[in-house]
């Protein structure tokens, strides 16, 4: 079991683009491993690999209603449902903060699996808000990008926080 330290905003890896996967063997199968226990561990519903300082596009989703975890290698959006709903949105790079964000309820989402194969994935609701959040992680966008001014006025002391203690 391999926990790895979250990293917080401020931190400069969660502002870079990620890099494509093309090694399937043990190197991402280790990834994943340490994405799965450091989820499991933090008790959230989804973990980007720049979030424990890893630069590769590759994510974990928890699917609270199967209960199953999905792990995602270089995953793309084919397709967003038109219609929107808005939710109150956290990240363990965020801890203790929540922005109403809007997003599609339904989404289609292709990637491949820590093994290579090809998988597509329709969901809805959380789950679909889930793949949205992690996969705008490996492009640098994270959920302040979303937050309105009035939002990130009230949470403002929460974030200097956040990010003091991300430089030291
Ligand atoms: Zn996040």
């Amino acid at each position: 079991m391999t926990v790895k330290r979250i990293k917080k905003y401020g931190a400069e890896i969660l502002r870079e683009k990620s890099k494509e996967i093309t090694d399937f063997g043990k190197k991402t199968r280790d990834l994943f491993d340490n994405l799965e226990d450091t989820l499991a561990k933090a008790g959230g519903l989804g973990l980007a690999a720049p979030q424990i300082g890893i630069g590769l596009r590759a994510f974990v989703a928890f699917d609270k209603d199967k209960r199953r975890i999905f792990r995602i290698v270089n995953p793309e959006v084919l397709y967003t449902d038109d219609e929107e709903e808005i939710d109150m949105e956290g990240c363990l790079s965020f801890p203790e903060i929540f922005f109403s964000i809007n997003r599609p309820k339904s989404v289609l989402i292709r990637g491949l699996t820590n093994s290579g194969k090809k998988i597509e994935i329709k969901a809805e609701g959380l789950l679909a808000r889930c793949f949205l959040h992690e996969i705008e992680h490996l492009d640098g966008i994270l959920i302040i990008d979303h937050a309105s001014s009035q939002e990130k006025q009230f949470w403002q002391e929460r974030l200097k926080q956040i990010t003091s203690s991300t430089k030291k």
